[in-house]
């Protein structure tokens, strides 16, 4: 069974994105741990928690993805704005223990004119301090397309950020089929050659999660832009060849494409049709 869910909206708490993934036909989803612009999170409600952790037993839930917000920038030249970052993901990772078992997604940042060697450094120290080994979450890195000075654009980039974290068994991949192709990997044309890569750099063992998304953006253009599933310059076929692909169908996946609700529910339609 193909494990796949979409982005949801955490305004009504977790108990409600469990119900609204079962009525998608979702088992799974994911959410943004805070408001991407706001910095302030909502007190836990445990029962509220409980609620959703009893819907995600019930239903063979696959595991469920937070988001850190995207404006963090554990790299940046600010030391401010670094500290935020470390806060912010520290008490995220706090609140992930209400639901316990899960994955906590960030973007590995923008070195903004340093150099992608101290970005590194600055992201894996901040790791080594927020990390603890009672923690029931597996945190992951986002590969990025490589816009601006983005960081994690590259497999090898990737490597090197978990390489200099101690307890790195707590760390894996997400990787974003959209970033990475317009990143230079092409998993239209070479998905094999792309995975191998992904094997012998990172070690496949390490990928957790795919955010599952068409781009708007041709090939190795550095460039962020999700398009719907088959509309975009990957296409339906090269979608349809990823997931069902041996070393990749059991992932879990999630829609991070521009759509609402019921969008979102066509296409997992589609995608559950096309799985083998
Ligand atoms: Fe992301
Ligand atoms: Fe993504
Ligand atoms: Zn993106």
């Amino acid at each position: 069974m193909l494990n796949i869910g979409c982005h949801l909206s955490s305004s009504k708490g977790f108990k409600h994105m469990g119900k609204e993934a079962l009525t998608i036909d979702a088992n799974t989803f994911q959410f943004f741990s805070r408001n991407p612009r706001g910095s302030k999170a909502k007190a836990v409600d445990k029962k509220d928690a409980d609620g959703l952790n009893e819907i995600a037993a019930n239903n063979n839930f696959a595991p469920i993805l937070a988001h850190a917000p995207y404006t963090l920038n554990a790299c940046s030249s600010d030391e401010g704005l670094r500290e935020f970052a470390k806060n912010t993901m520290a008490s995220d990772l706090e609140i992930m223990e209400y639901i316990p078992n899960n994955l906590y997604n960030f973007h590995p940042g923008s070195h903004v004119g340093q150099g992608v060697d101290v970005a590194i450094e600055y992201i894996s120290s901040m790791l080594n301090s927020i990390l603890k080994e009672e923690y029931n979450t597996t945190i992951l890195l986002e590969t990025m397309s490589g816009k601006g000075s983005e960081v994690g654009a590259s497999f090898e980039e990737i490597r090197s950020i978990i390489d200099r974290v101690e307890l790195d068994h707590k760390l894996g991949v997400c990787l974003d089929t959209c970033h990475i192709y317009s990143a230079g990997y092409n998993i239209v044309e070479d998905l094999e050659g792309v995975l191998e890569k992904f094997d012998k750099i990172i070690g496949l063992e390490r990928l957790k999660a795919v955010h599952l998304n068409d781009s708007m953006m041709p090939f190795n253009s550095r460039k962020d832009r999700h398009e719907k599933i088959g509309k975009g310059t990957i296409g339906l076929d090269a979608i349809i060849n990823f997931i069902n692909h041996p070393k990749l169908s059991h992932l879990p996946y999630y829609l991070e494409t521009p759509n609402e609700l019921q969008g979102y529910a066509a296409e997992i339609k589609l995608l559950r049709e096309n799985h083998n």
